[in-house]
């Protein structure tokens, strides 16, 4: 069995990204897509077209499936020959999904004598495959162990979450929460510097400036959640009380879109009245946690 071996199911802009780097590292790749049309410019460069999604999983002892999301992994999979085709296989799941997603997709792949390995990748098809591209990844760890010279092709910032397959998609969620809850509040931003007539490419660097500090101190919240110590520490909840609450009175007063801190002022208000004012700020998970 050469260790240079790999199919790759699934030829979208990430999938089609992931094969071109394992070409560039000599690996002999077999290569499936729906639409098989999306193989051309990597069977140019050396990949082979499997005739079917059964043949490319035999063709390799390692299977790198990413596509849209997990009904497309999992109409795949139901495909002729293709569980059969998994038995002494390892399946590495790179299609985004839930933890519960990974739960059923590692239990199909037991079932079926195959290994498995979940990820989670937090980068965009162009930034594959640098030193630090960031990947997650979960499942029994002599797996991963085993693997992780042939996944290190794919970016140098993988990090092993542990045994359970779940863990990979969850990080993902998690982080992603952060991401999503800063862009929600950064537009809002966006939209007061606006309406005050401020530059907004300025505003952008100003906030990427205060990036640094602002990460230091999530990791200094999460300490605190970690650790169970409420005491201010760092940041009084009374301040964001206070502070969420001037941005909503001032979107109201200006007109402008009030959701973000309708929200954001209606949580801290509540935590407030909960008695948790004069916490740190991370205890505002006690409010969630109800
Ligand atoms: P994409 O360009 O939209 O490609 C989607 C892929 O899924 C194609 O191969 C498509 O096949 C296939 N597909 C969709 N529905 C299918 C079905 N019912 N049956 C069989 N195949 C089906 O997506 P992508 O950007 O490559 O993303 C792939 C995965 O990577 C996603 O889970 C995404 O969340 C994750 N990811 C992407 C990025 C990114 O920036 N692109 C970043 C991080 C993670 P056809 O070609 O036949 O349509």
């Amino acid at each position: 069995m050469s260790e240079k071996q790999i199919t790759i199911v699934g030829l979208g802009s990430m999938g089609q990204t992931l094969a071109s780097l394992y070409i560039a590292q000599g690996y002999q790749v077999t290569v499936w897509n729906r639409s098989p049309g999306k193989a051309e410019a990597l069977v140019a460069r050396g990949a082979r077209l499997a005739r079917s999604a059964a043949e490319a999983v035999r063709a390799s002892p390692v299977v790198l499936m990413c596509v849209y999301d997990y009904r497309a992994a999992d109409a795949i999979l139901a495909l002729d020959g293709v569980a059969t085709a998994m038995d002494g296989r390892l399946l590495v799941q790179l299609t985004t999904g839930s933890p519960q997603d990974a739960r059923d997709a590692e239990a199909w792949a037991h079932r079926h004598g195959a290994r498995y390995l979940e990820g989670a990748i937090q980068a965009a098809p162009d930034q594959m495959g640098q030193p630090d591209t960031p990947i997650l990844m979960s499942g029994a760890e002599p797996v991963f162990r085993t693997a992780e010279p042939m996944l290190r092709v794919l970016g140098g910032g993988i990090v092993y979450l542990g045994d359970k397959a779940a863990a990979a998609a969850a990080m993902d969620l998690a982080t992603l929460s952060t991401v999503y809850g800063t862009l929600i509040g950064f537009l809002h931003g966006a939209r007061v510097a606006e309406h005050e007539g401020f530059d907004v490419a300025a505003y952008g660097r100003i906030v990427a400036g205060i990036m640094p500090t602002f990460a230091g101190f999530l990791q200094h919240e999460a300490e605190v959640i970690q650790s169970g110590d409420f005491a201010i520490s760092q940041s009084p909840m009374r301040i964001s009380v206070e502070a969420t609450q001037r941005i909503l009175d001032t979107a109201q007063q200006a007109g402008i879109n009030t959701e973000f801190p309708a929200f954001a002022a209606g949580l801290l208000k509540r935590a407030d009245g909960a008695g948790l004012g004069g916490e740190e700020f991370a205890a505002l998970i006690k409010l969630l946690r109800r």
